[in-house]
């Protein structure tokens, strides 16, 4: 793995902080460079955590009713609790209600206070805190919940433990405008003195389509939230809307990640369903940043399995592609602003044409703020890529971006140094062997060099 998301939707803090330990250490003890991506709530309507309960069934035709009081465990029968306010006010009778996007399904038969009876009319499971939509006529409403906060006074308080921490990522969950990002990193920027945190945009929720270029420029990185945005878009809308954004945050050069149900079917058994890797596989020739597991790692029964099938059949896909030279160049639309940067971005052009015609082993890219490494992944050329930088923050941060294999390294003016270093460290890891031919970039000379490893 790459990235250990926490998802602040469960657990406490202490929980989470403890997560954030064993990665630490772990890293290191093993010299990885996981980073850690903190996922806000969001003002999202969910269920309450059934009591304690790790889940219950609805069956057909029964009456259940979800309510807004808060109850003391254990829950009276066939009830639930909604974290929403303005929940019983603002459904109606009649109104379709819909657990997980479908998991289970409901109608809603009576009103009466702060409780909403409803019918059970798609028998399903009901997990703790499980999402909510409802829907009248066809279309999901979106009456109150649409002025909830994206960021929620509880998510500042998570946000602050955050920083705190010094995690690498923070992920904002139902991003409605490019505002709430920009407001987000300006509070960042006050309160982190320094160290660097990338926001991510969540896209799931119809407003975020709306103002998908705005948002994705304003990020750092977004990420296909398909399991929310399947609950409130027509699910048959869920692959092109994946395809575009992912080939969107390619031409903006931010790194995008695909998630939400790769591999549902391991949370329960030891292997996948064909269609998962097919759908795996469509992620990776889409040449997506990053894949991610939910419950397949977070509550699942296989979560080391699943992670290596992840693993594996990325891999196996992308050499395919690479073998059978597959992959039709993206027409990459300038990106730069600055002088300086469209320099680096000629050079990572013309870099990666030159690895995929002479076949080379490998790309190495020298890089103090990271931006040239960013500016290569984005080419997506047919070979590894190992990324050098100075600090230890932007080698966790580049781990996000496609192809690249971070390094931290104390830079020395001289480069031929540089070179031989990180080869002598490459080649007793087993990454490069002598003869492999090799790209050298690097942006502290603005160069490109070609050789064969000594
Ligand atoms: P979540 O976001 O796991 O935090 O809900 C991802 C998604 O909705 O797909
Ligand atoms: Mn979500």
């Amino acid at each position: 793995m790459n990235v250990a998301r926490l998802n602040m939707c469960h657990g406490d803090r202490e929980w989470h902080q403890k997560v954030i330990s064993s990665v630490r250490r772990l890293n290191e003890e093993k010299g990885y460079a996981v980073a850690v991506m903190m996922d806000t709530e969001g003002s999202e309507i969910h269920m309450g955590d059934l009591g304690g309960a790790p889940a219950a069934k609805a069956e057909d035709g029964e009456i259940w009713t979800f309510s807004v009081r808060s109850f003391e465990a254990p829950l009276p029968e066939l009830t639930v609790h909604v974290n929403y306010e303005g929940f019983a006010e603002d459904v109606r009778v009649g109104d379709d209600l819909l657990v997980d996007g479908g998991m289970a399904r409901f109608e809603v038969v009576e009103k009466l206070g702060p409780d909403v009876k409803c019918r059970c009319t798609d028998p399903g499971l009901l997990l703790p805190r499980a999402n909510l939509t409802f829907w009248r006529d066809g279309s999901v409403v979106r009456a109150k919940n649409a002025m909830l906060p994206t960021i929620t006074s509880k998510d500042w308080l998570d946000i602050d433990f955050g920083i705190a921490e010094g995690v690498d990522f923070i992920a904002v969950s139902f991003v409605k405008s490019a505002e709430v990002i920009n407001h987000l990193k300006s509070y960042i920027a006050a309160r982190s003195r320094g160290s660097d945190i990338a926001v991510i945009a969540k896209i799931e929720s119809i407003d975020s389509l709306t103002n998908l270029e705005e948002i994705i420029r304003a990020s750092d990185g977004a990420m296909v939230a398909r399991g929310d945005l399947g609950a409130q878009i027509p699910l048959e809308q869920v692959p092109s809307i994946q395809q575009k954004i992912v080939k969107l945050c390619r031409q903006l050069n931010k790194p995008v990640v695909v998630a939400s149900q790769l591999l549902e079917s391991m949370i329960e058994y030891p292997i996948p369903t064909r269609a998962e890797v097919a759908d795996v596989s469509e992620a990776v020739h889409q040449c997506a940043d990053a894949l991610m597991l939910s419950g397949e790692s977070a509550m699942g029964r296989y979560p080391d399995k699943a992670l290596s099938v992840l693993s594996s059949v990325s891999l196996r896909i992308e050499r395919w592609w690479r073998e059978e030279k597959h992959h039709e160049p993206l027409e990459l639309e300038d990106v730069s602003s600055s002088f300086a940067d469209k320099i680096s971005e000629e050079i990572c052009i013309s870099a990666a044409k030159m690895a995929n015609k002479l076949e080379v082993d490998a790309v190495f890219v020298y890089t103090k703020g990271g931006h040239m490494a960013s500016l290569l992944s984005r080419c997506r050329p047919d070979c590894p890529i190992f990324a050098f930088t100075n600090s230890t923050s932007m080698r966790r941060r580049l781990n996000l971006q496609w192809g690249l294999i971070p390094f931290r390294l104390t830079f020395s003016d001289d480069m031929e140094s540089n070179l031989n270093r990180t080869f002598s460290l490459l080649k007793a890891r087993g990454m490069i062997k002598p003869g492999d031919l090799v790209i050298a970039l690097s942006d502290m000379l603005q160069s490109i060099q070609v050789m064969n490893v000594p």
